[in-house]
């Protein structure tokens, strides 16, 4: 049809009498232009995270993270994500080159087809936790953007019921830990890595300079016996603590469920638990569950294990690994329904390639950003 014959038909004659640049404006407006049926390009590249400040839990010490970054570009639009491998995971940078070599995403011309984009990325290999993460992040982060919104958005989730975020304080000398309380008085919850034979004395440093805020302790699998573990839950009951998040070896499943029991303090899953599936597993076993996108394989996961997990009384904790602001800020975009937040992995890290999620008055704070509500810092 004649361009002028439509628009007159469409009752838009009189502006289409108007100048060849109007008409080209309103054509633009009422006939926008068709998406072009491009393909899911995938990108990435390992990033080395250095941390502030060396890391000491209950088995290991480190000062880097190794690190891939990944780009998903779809019509011009590019999607961010990332995959952490903290050395637990059993995961590398060559594990997670090889795994996003096999992939062709070039298959799907859908972006918006994310069952069928991530069950096959899920299915191409088994394990390969935070390299499946990696694509899903990335994603949430191309679709949002093409749906103009963030996701916490699209989920429907009220931003202002997010939780305050807990910061993390590892084992170490008294002077670091000193040294890290100041670094933590923003914040209104302190997490405290334990599971070493200075235990208590790490709580009492703290009690002393902050007296009040509310403590969760992560042994990371440190205590070696039930009756100490239980003995140590009484202990920190008194000092206003709020959980214990993986007291025992992940496999004892009889003796934390034996803790559980007469634990007065709400015992919480981390290394124990990866997927989905793990949760109907542990109901009677913890008390809650401690979800991070690296473990989940990315938000789709952890968006239904979050769903799940309330609906078997469970507690939901959103946790991370050392990352950059754009793997965390993904995960804040579920915390208006957890019931504690863990998102501290971005503040660890010297070299961020992002802004995204801001902690404010210790509080998780999310921005109204398309995507996952991230933003790539000049560099
Ligand atoms: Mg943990």
């Amino acid at each position: 049809m004649d361009r002028r014959k439509f628009l007159a038909g469409a009752g838009l004659g009189i502006l289409a009498a108007a100048s060849p640049i109007s008409l080209s404006a309103i054509e633009n407006v009422i006939q926008p232009k068709p998406r072009k049926s491009g393909r899911l390009n995938l990108s990435f590249f390992p990033y080395e995270l250095k941390l502030r400040h060396a890391f000491n839990l209950a088995r290991y010490s480190r000062t880097t993270t190794p690190d891939v970054q990944v780009q998903l570009e779809y019509d011009g639009v590019i999607g961010y994500g990332e995959a952490s491998m903290p050395p637990y995971l059993g995961e590398s940078i060559e594990s997670v080159t090889k795994f996003l070599s096999s992939l062709d995403l070039t298959q799907f011309s859908d972006p918006f087809c994310i069952d069928d984009i991530l069950t096959y990325v899920d299915n191409v290999a088994p394990n390969n936790r935070a390299a499946k993460a990696s694509v899903d992040i990335a994603l949430h982060d191309l679709l949002g953007k093409l749906m103009g919104q963030p996701w916490y958005k699209i989920w429907g989730y009220n931003p202002e019921k997010t939780p305050c975020t807990s910061f993390t304080i590892g084992i170490d000398t008294e002077e670091v830990v000193r040294k890290k309380v100041e670094e933590a008085r923003p914040y209104k919850v302190i997490k405290v890595k334990m599971g070493l034979d200075n235990d208590r004395e790490t709580i009492n440093i703290i009690r002393e300079m902050m007296p009040d805020v509310p403590l969760c302790v992560d042994v990371n699998q440190g205590w070696k016996t039930k009756e100490h573990g239980l003995e140590m839950c009484h202990w920190l009951a008194e000092r206003n603590c709020l959980f214990v998040e993986q007291p025992f070896d992940k496999t004892w499943i009889d003796e934390t469920a034996w803790l559980r029991e007469r634990s007065p303090l709400p015992i919480i899953a981390d290394e124990a638990f990866q997927r989905l599936p793990d949760i109907v597993r542990f109901k009677g076993v913890y008390d809650g569950i401690n979800i991070k996108l690296m473990k989940s394989t990315g938000l789709y996961e952890a968006h239904k294990m979050v769903t799940l997990a309330h609906a078997l009384d469970m507690k939901v904790m959103l946790g991370c690994m050392t990352e950059t602001s754009c793997a965390v800020t993904a995960a804040a975009n579920l915390a208006p329904v957890v019931d504690y937040c863990d998102l501290d992995g971005n503040l660890l890290i010297a070299n961020d390639r992002f802004s995204g999620m801001t902690v404010e008055n210790g509080k998780v704070t999310l921005h109204d950003v398309p995507g996952l509500g991230i933003k790539l810092l000049d560099k």
